[in-house]
């Protein structure tokens, strides 16, 4: 799916951090990005089963809502030994009664990679999805993942979310310990950029 300079697309999702970076990531290729806040309207539950399908989901509500190409970000950690675990319920392990707190989320990983005696290198890779869908119909996805393993303690202050405990392979700092700059070259969310910038913009 080709986008043409000028034209307006909408970043459907209600997190500001992943706004932000989508917007800078967006920049160079002379689109007018607008965010479903400008537009007043909300992000739909996140119903379906798998990453790609919750990505797709949101970018058809606000395709639909607002007439717009409309760009939807969905990403998740997999943890081999957890089957797979959190995966689509990433955020959700974070929940408690005063908001989202990473660091139980992160417990709670470790907790469990304890609970089955999963051994060394105790692997995971972050996923992320990208879906690009027009009003008309017309329907992209591009996926990113970045491999590595569950370290335990947390490590470093940097970044968001599981970063202070997933080490990507080839690498001996933790996403939370990196410089950002670095994380933002190798990350899942960097690798579906890659594939949707080639595609759509050269
Ligand atoms: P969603 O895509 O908004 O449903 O949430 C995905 C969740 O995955 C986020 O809340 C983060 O906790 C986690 N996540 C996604 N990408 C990263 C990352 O680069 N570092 C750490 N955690 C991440």
């Amino acid at each position: 799916m080709r986008i043409s300079a000028g034209e307006t697309l909408l970043v459907a999702t209600g997190n500001r951090g992943k706004l932000a970076e989508i917007s800078a990531l967006l920049q160079p290729f002379g689109v007018d990005v607008v965010s479903l806040t400008e537009l007043g309207l909300g992000e739909p539950a996140e119903t379906e089963f798998t990453i790609a399908g919750n990505a797709l989901l949101k970018a058809r509500a606000g395709a639909a809502a607002s007439g717009l190409v409309t760009l939807a970000d969905d990403s998740g950690l997999e943890v081999q030994a957890l089957g797979g675990a959190p995966g689509i319920y990433t955020a959700d392990w974070a929940e408690g009664g005063m908001g989202r707190d990473f660091g139980r989320a992160m417990e709670k990983t470790w907790g469990l990679l304890q609970a089955v005696r999963a051994p060394a290198p105790r692997s995971a890779a972050f996923c992320c999805t990208l879906a690009l869908v027009r009003p008309n119909g017309e329907e992209q996805v591009f996926a990113g993942r970045v491999e590595g393993q569950i370290v335990w303690p947390m490590r470093g202050a940097h970044g968001h979310g599981y970063d202070p405990i997933f080490m990507p392979d080839g690498y001996s700092q933790t996403f939370g310990e990196m410089d950002e700059a670095v994380k933002n070259l190798i990350s899942h969310r960097a690798a579906a950029f890659a594939k949707l910038i080639e595609e759509c913009f050269t």
